[in-house]
């Protein structure tokens, strides 16, 4: 994982951490702490200043009030020394006028030069005062006489009143020097100033203190409940004393200043912060519901893709054919299907090669089933082995097989496969202990010549096959466009061979044999042939395939064998009543049980002797159940028909079969004849039938003679009889009597077209 992911993760995982909404409230506590403080402080500062102004307006207060006080006792001496011999009355009448101008005084009096107390007013109250020597201490004395001489004021400090309580007195010299005549004084009681000179809020919210010259001197509201926080002490600035003042404030006082600001500043922080941290937790919830969610999500997913790969498998067992293990039909046509889209992009080739095992049906028949899967089963193996990513190879059912090739690039790559597929079928299979040598028939489509989707394809290549196996096996056959046309017909031609007999639409042509001994004529080959209404006459390739398929051989073997009787009964009694005629019979017909009576009843019911008679078989019915086969045509001997075997030398090279059987004739297949005169390894191998035929006491006749040169080889080597174009073409019996009459038949005039 790289670095910036794993940072996000870690920050993920960190905003997830239930501590964080608990972070978050600390944080925003702290804030609202802090704040709190702050708008504290300034509360506090502000406070103070409201505190330092209130504690100034008293000061100032005090000292206008005080210095207005002291101007008028002043006045009062000016007065007295302005009228030496005033009368006590008119000063009692001052002083009074004085004492209710000016309420604060307690006391004025009239002190004489040596100290003592002589007038007062108001008398009432402060009689014990008259007398009293006011230089009661030496700095009291000390004082009062500067002031006698420099005729500046003198206040006393606080001092116990002589009528009670705190107090303070001014003295206003009257004259100075020797003139001097003692003072006015005036007495305050220090309750009644400071109630005079301060405010109403003052006395009720403040402990005010009042220093003289340092020492505390009076004291106003001491049992007020005060805030130690905050004071404030202030010079007074009074002539002759030392004031200080000292000002505290009572709780309430400081209460009632105090801004809610910073509580209410604290609270809503603080509801923030809970606000942001219950955000935070919801938050965290539902991105943990999300995480939660997610990792369902996955879980279901992971759940889902084993089901799909469950569900692969489960595909693939569909996809797998169950005896062999190879991919069955379905799946192979799928991916064929999906290979062609493919191919279609790439422009490449794609080339599908169907298999047919050949006798396969046969080997199943004689040998039973378990054979059969078990021979199925060790093909596939072999085949198998050719699959890889290009090629796949699939069981398509019965004896079949498809392989499918996936990037052709041109054909030698197709005819490479087709060698290797051969070559799986070289070496025998070992099948329940025997070995089993197996061929197989191969039929080629390749997309996209031989069609463009998987079913056209399919279907051609299956037609391929086809003919394939129509050529005689064991080989291969490439799809060609004229193949479809041909299938079209195959298929009609299937469906019109149900009115085929009954509207008598076949036709036996007659092939002569010539005897190479006497160039005599004594027996004839018997070709059907069906005289199409639409098609025309057509060649038993066309419709004797399909006959064997659908298993209509049967009864059109049965007519043949009856209009050959008829033919023979018609020469019967005329000049050509030497001639044989010799019917091919397929294996298939030779099965029908009943063959061997049908044939005798033929014969009989025209009259005919069974010497006139032959039946060519093919090599395949002396392999193939043999035990039948070898009963039938036991009975076909001893009735006194003649016994051929037909194509001999193709497919099958065991030649034990000729000891076991009552063989009268053996044809030797065109396909030797063909190039007898020219290639070695053909004629060395006719010399050799004709030779083994003769030691066994069997006659040879050669097919497909069509050359002098065939001829010749075939007289020098004592072949006994030869059939083919050189002689005459296979003809109707009318034509045939004309040639046998004109003693055309001869190899100097090929008959026939
Ligand atoms: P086959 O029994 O081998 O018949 C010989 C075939 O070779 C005939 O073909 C004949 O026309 C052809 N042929 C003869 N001489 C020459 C020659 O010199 N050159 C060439 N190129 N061909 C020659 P056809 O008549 O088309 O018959 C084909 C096959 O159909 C026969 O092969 C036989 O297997 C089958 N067939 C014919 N008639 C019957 C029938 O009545 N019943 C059954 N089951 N099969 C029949
Ligand atoms: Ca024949
Ligand atoms: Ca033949």
């Amino acid at each position: 994982m790289d670095k910036p992911a794993s940072a996000l993760t870690l920050f993920v995982r960190g905003l997830l951490n239930p501590a964080f909404p608990a972070l978050i409230f600390l944080v925003f506590l702290g804030i609202a702490l802090v704040l709190q403080y702050g708008l504290e402080e300034q509360d506090n500062s502000q406070i103070q200043s409201n505190l330092d102004n209130e504690a100034q307006s008293m000061a100032s207060r005090l000292e206008r009030e005080f210095l207005v006080h002291v101007d008028a006792i002043r006045r009062m001496a000016e007065r007295f020394e302005a009228i030496p011999d005033m009368p006590r009355e008119i000063w009692e009448q001052d002083a009074r006028n004085y004492l209710s101008d000016f309420g604060v005084y307690q006391a004025i009096e009239w002190i004489d030069r040596n100290y003592m107390i002589r007038w007062m007013e108001p008398y009432e109250g402060n009689e014990d005062a008259i007398g009293y020597n006011v230089a009661f201490s030496p700095e009291r004395l000390d004082s009062l006489q500067q002031a006698q001489t420099s005729g500046n004021l003198d206040i006393s400090g606080v001092i116990d009143l002589k009528q009670g309580g705190k107090g303070l007195v001014i003295y206003a010299p009257v004259f100075s020097g020797d003139a001097n005549n003692g003072f006015i004084a005036g007495v305050f009681r220090m309750d009644v100033l400071a109630r005079h000179l301060l405010t109403s809020s003052a006395l009720e919210f403040f402990h005010i203190e009042i220093r003289d010259g340092g020492e505390p001197a009076y004291e106003l509201n001491s049992s007020t409940n005060t805030d130690p926080g905050f004071s404030r002490t202030l010079d007074i600035d009074l002539p002759t004393i030392d004031w200080a003042l000292t000002v505290t404030p009572s709780v309430s006082w400081v209460e009632d200043q105090r801004s809610s600001w910073p509580f209410v500043t604290f609270v809503i922080m603080l509801f923030m912060g809970l606000l942001t941290s219950l955000t935070t937790l919801l938050v965290q919830l539902i991105l943990k519901r999300n995480q939660a969610l997610l990792k369902t999500r996955r879980e279901l997913d992971a759940e889902i893709n084993q089901r799909q790969a469950v569900q692969k498998d489960l595909a693939r067992l569909e996809t797998t054919d169950t005896l062999t293990g190879l991919a069955n039909r379905r799946f192979f046509m799928e991916d064929l299907a999906h290979t062609l889209s493919i191919a279609d992009r790439q422009m490449r080739q794609v080339a599908l090669v169907m298999i047919d095992l050949d006798r396969f049906q046969m080997l199943n028949d004689s040998l039973g089933h378990q054979f059969g899967d078990e021979l199925l089963i060790k093909v596939s193996e072999r085949l198998n082995a050719l699959s890889d990513e290009k090629v796949m190879v699939a069981y398509s059912g019965g004896d079949e097989f498809m392989v499918c090739q996936q990037h052709v690039g041109d054909i030698d790559d197709v005819i490479n496969l087709l060698g290797q597929i051969k070559q799986c079928f070289e070496e025998p299979f070992d099948v329940q202990g025997d070995q089993h040598g197996i061929t197989a028939t191969m039929g080629v489509a390749v997309y996209p010549q031989s069609g463009l989707d998987a079913d056209t394809l399919m279907r051609n290549a299956d037609v391929a096959l086809y003919r394939a196996k129509e050529q005689g096996r064991n080989t291969y056959q490439f799809y060609t466009e004229g193949m479809q046309d041909r299938e079209v017909m195959r298929l009609e031609l299937d469906k019109d061979l149900d009115h085929a007999l009954a509207n008598d639409e076949f036709v036996l042509y007659f092939q002569p044999q010539l005897d190479l001994n006497d160039s005599s004529i004594n027996s004839v080959e018997a070709l059907i042939r069906w005289q199409h209404p639409r098609r025309g006459l057509l060649p038993p390739v066309d419709f004797i395939p399909l006959a064997e398929e659908s298993g209509r051989i049967t009864d059109i073997g049965r007519w043949v064998v009856l209009a050959a009787c008829r033919q023979l009964a018609k020469w019967q009694n005329g000049p050509h009543a030497n001639l044989r005629i010799a019917v091919n019979l397929s294996g298939r017909e030779l099965d029908d049980e009943n063959i061997v009576d049908h044939i005798q009843d033929a014969l009989e019911s025209n009259g005919v002797p069974a010497e006139r008679l032959e039946v060519e078989l093919t090599e395949e019915i002396f392999i193939q159940n043999i035990e039948h086969n070898l009963n039938q045509l036991s009975r076909l001997h001893k009735l006194g028909i003649h016994l051929a075997i037909d194509d001999f030398g193709v497919g099958y090279s065991s030649l034990g079969y000729l000891r076991d059987f009552p063989v009268d004739l053996l044809k030797i297949d065109s396909s030797f004849i063909t190039e007898v005169a020219e290639r070695h390894d053909d004629a060395v191998i006719t010399r050799a039938v004709i030779n083994l035929a003769h030691n066994l006491g069997i006659q040879v006749v050669a097919e497909g003679v069509e050359t002098r040169e065939q001829f010749d080889f075939l007289k020098n080597h004592r072949c006994d009889l030869i059939q083919g174009y050189l002689i005459s073409r296979p003809i109707p019996a009318a034509e045939l009597e004309k040639a046998l009459n004109a003693g055309l038949l001869n190899m100097d005039t090929p008959v026939g077209t």
